[in-house]
Order: structure tokens, then C-alpha cells, then sequence
């Protein structure tokens, strides 16, 4: 079955920064399997704003073994809906709708083949990372983690006291490096290339896991250098926020547009749904009220992920779905555009 929204309540908020709040929530004994993550992964959340309904992706910042509720870092965005309505109105014992965790952005914790991670954030970036630091901490007992965390001052560091206390609880296996725009220390500086190349040449770094998530540039940034250190592809693992560079239209506006009917399985039930020329197949299931799960819309999360039982579609971006999963047939329905008349979208599958 596709993935459902359960009604949640707001257990506790915490202020982080001027700009960003940690919200938790207390998931139901009854739900907890259903709800349950691994470090690196997001929620959907829904929230009804001024009459429209409105879905989001937050990536998890608490450790599911260490933490009893869920809780998520949001950083507000200058004219966000859903980010200033979460920083600015939400309260403590608000309902929200949530989708249960979800993302390829993820450590098996259980493996005890990677030994050592690299993380890279910038900003809002630390969620997920945050959430892999304490899990690895506390669960892989020879692993060691560098986290290289750029911001613009100290004063719009989120999670830096949890930080703080994960330093000094882990000293000998935990360095934090703080990289800070604008400050009089030693640490003055923007993840650019240089500063990047010089940092990323440490020998505790060989063979080990990178996993990136923070702004665009500075995720491509940490890429060139780690490709150039001929890292190989499988050992990066990146999270966007939003839509990666990679995204291009090109191919699309190549492809000569058709209207095509469809047939789409979702929770159980069937449709043919009519997609328009100029629509992907998720804005077609939304404009056919058939009510289909989706968070981003930009490739960047697998909310609207599919299986594609039969016909071809062409995807702009493909950025959130693994090799294999496109190998097994799977698409994000918010890139996808059919190319023939046999399409079956299988949401359920
Ligand atoms: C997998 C995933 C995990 C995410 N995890 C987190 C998280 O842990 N914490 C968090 O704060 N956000 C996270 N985001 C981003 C989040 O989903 C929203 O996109 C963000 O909160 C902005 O939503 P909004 O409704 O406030 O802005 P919108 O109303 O959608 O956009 C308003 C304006 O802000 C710009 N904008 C949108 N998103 C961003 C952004 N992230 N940075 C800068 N400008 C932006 C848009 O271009 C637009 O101009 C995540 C996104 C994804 C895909």
C-alpha cells in the first residue's frame, strides 16, 4: 500500500534560532511500526494553511535509538509557507497529518562495514546528519565521524548545544569543525572548494562514507572535491532540500508533448486518469482528486514514488531514487510524463 497520513500530535517545541525551531511529536503506541525510521530519513508532513492544504518534507534530527519521539529541525525560509506557519503558529497540541519516514538518505547502523563518515551540512542541512551522528555514536562503538558544519554565525547554528555535548561526550570519536561566514576565529570562512579540498584530506578519511546535505553549492562543493579525491560515487550520499543542479529540462522539451490516458492503482483502488500534455503524472492523480502521496515536487524526496507496471514515461530527475529502484522500475510521478498509451502507475506496488 501506498504510504497514508496519520493524525499526530505536536508534543513539544523547542527554539533553536532567530530563524529555525525543533518540533516533536509523540507518535502513538499503536503506530510506532509503523513509524519507524532510520537515521537520515524524512517525514511528510500536511498541514492546512489559510484554507490550503500543503505537504512538506522535514528530514528526522532524533535518533531512533536513542529518542522517544520524533522531532524534526525547521528552518524558516524567507516567504515559506509551510516554514514560517511551522516557526511563527504551530503549538504544542496542534493535530498534524504525517506520513510515516521515508528516503534512500540512510545509515544501516546494524552494518559494521563502514567504520568512518564524513558529514557535510550547511544550515538547515544538519537534520538528518544530526540524526546519524548520535545513532553512529551511540550504536557503532569503533566508528568515527567527522562533521564539517557551515553556517553564517554562531548565533544561527542549529543544534548547537546537542552538539557541544556530543563533542565532549565523544571526543576521541566525534570532531566537529564549525565553519563560520562571518566570525573574528580561527574557522572564518564558506565551504568553497579550497577551503573544502583542504579540509577533506585528513588520512582518517580513507575508506570511509560521505553524506552531504546543505545548500546547493556547497553540495556540489563537497562533490567535485571528493571526486577529484577519486572517491567513487557509491560512498557519497546526498540529501537536497531543494531541486538538485542535475535537474534539467531539456530531454523533456525534446520529447514532442501528447495527452495520454492512464491507469493508476493507489491505496487499493484503480483509475483512469486523463494526464495533460503539459502535467507530470502526480499533478494529473491531484487534479483528479485521487489524492496521491507527494512532499517536494522536485525529485528531491520519494514521497511520490511508483511502480511502473507497464508502458514508458520520461523522468526530468531521478535525483531521490536509487539505481536499483529505477532498475525495478520504480518513478517519482512528480517527473514523470507518459510517452505511450499502456502507462500503469502502480502507487501500491
Ligand atoms: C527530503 C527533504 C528533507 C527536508 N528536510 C528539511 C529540514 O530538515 N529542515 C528544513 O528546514 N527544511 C527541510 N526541507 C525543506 C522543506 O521541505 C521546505 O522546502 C522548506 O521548509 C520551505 O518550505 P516553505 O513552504 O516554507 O517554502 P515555499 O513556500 O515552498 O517556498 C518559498 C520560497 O523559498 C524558497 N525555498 C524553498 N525551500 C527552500 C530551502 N530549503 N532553502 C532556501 N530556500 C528555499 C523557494 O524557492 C521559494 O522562493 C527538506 C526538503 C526535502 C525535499
Amino acid at each position: 500500500m501506498a504510504l497514508e497520513f496519520y493524525p499526530v500530535k505536536v508534543s513539544h517545541i523547542k527554539r533553536l534560532t532567530d530563524a529555525a525551531v525543533a518540533i516533536s511529536f509523540d507518535i502513538p503506541e499503536e503506530l510506532k511500526q509503523v513509524f519507524a525510521y532510520l537515521p537520515g530519513q524524512y517525514i511528510t508532513i500536511r498541514l492546512n494553511i489559510n484554507g490550503q492544504t500543503v505537504n512538506r518534507a522535514y528530514s528526522l534530527c532524533s535518533s531512533p535509538h536513542s529518542d522517544n519521539s520524533l522531532t524534526i529541525g525547521v528552518k524558516q525560509t524567507e516567504h515559506g509557507l509551510v516554514s514560517t506557519y511551522i516557526n511563527k503558529h504551530l503549538q504544542v497540541g496542534a493535530t498534524v497529518e504525517l506520513m510515516p519516514p521515508n528516503g534512500n538518505f540512510k545509515v544501516d547502523i546494524n552494518s559494521n562495514a563502514i567504520t568512518s563518515y564524513v558529514l557535510i551540512a550547511g544550515g538547515s542541512g544538519i537534520t538528518p546528519l544530526l540524526s546519524i551522528t548520535k545513532s553512529v555514536l551511540q550504536q557503532q562503538y569503533d566508528a568515527k565521524i567527522l562533521l564539517i558544519y557551515g553556517n553564517r554565525d554562531t548565533s544561527s547554528i542549529m543544534f548547537f548545544k546537542d552538539l557541544e555535548l556530543l563533542k565532549d561526550t565523544y571526543s576521541d570519536r566525534f570532531t566537529l569543525i564549525d565553519i563560520l561566514e562571518y566570525t573574528d576565529g580561527d574557522n572564518k570562512g564558506i565551504l568553497s572548494l579550497e577551503l573544502l579540498s583542504t579540509l577533506l584530506t585528513d588520512s582518517f578519511l580513507s575508506s570511509c562514507h560521505y553524506y552531504l546535505c546543505g545548500p546547493q553549492q556547497v553540495m556540489n562543493n563537497a562533490e567535485a572535491v571528493l571526486h577529484a579525491q577519486n572517491i567513487e560515487s557509491s560512498y557519497i550520499h546526498r540529501e537536497y532540500f531543494t531541486a538538485p543542479i542535475s535537474q534539467s529540462n531539456e530531454q523533456v522539451s525534446s520529447i514532442e508533448p501528447t495527452d495520454f490516458t492512464i491507469h493508476v492503482k493507489l491505496y487499493g483502488k484503480e483509475y483512469d486518469i486523463e494526464v495533460e500534455s503539459q502535467d507530470s503524472i502526480l499533478e494529473a492523480g491531484i487534479k483528479n482528486n485521487i489524492d496521491p502521496p507527494y512532499a517536494c515536487q522536485i525529485a528531491a524526496c520519494c514521497t511520490c514514488r511508483a511502480k511502473l507496471r507497464s508502458g514508458k514515461v520520461h523522468m526530468e530527475s531521478r535525483e531521490a531514487l536509487t539505481d536499483d529502484e529505477i532498475e525495478e522500475g520504480y518513478i517519482l510521478t512528480c517527473q514523470a510524463h507518459p510517452l505511450t498509451s499502456d502507462v500503469f502507475v502502480d502507487y501500491d506496488g
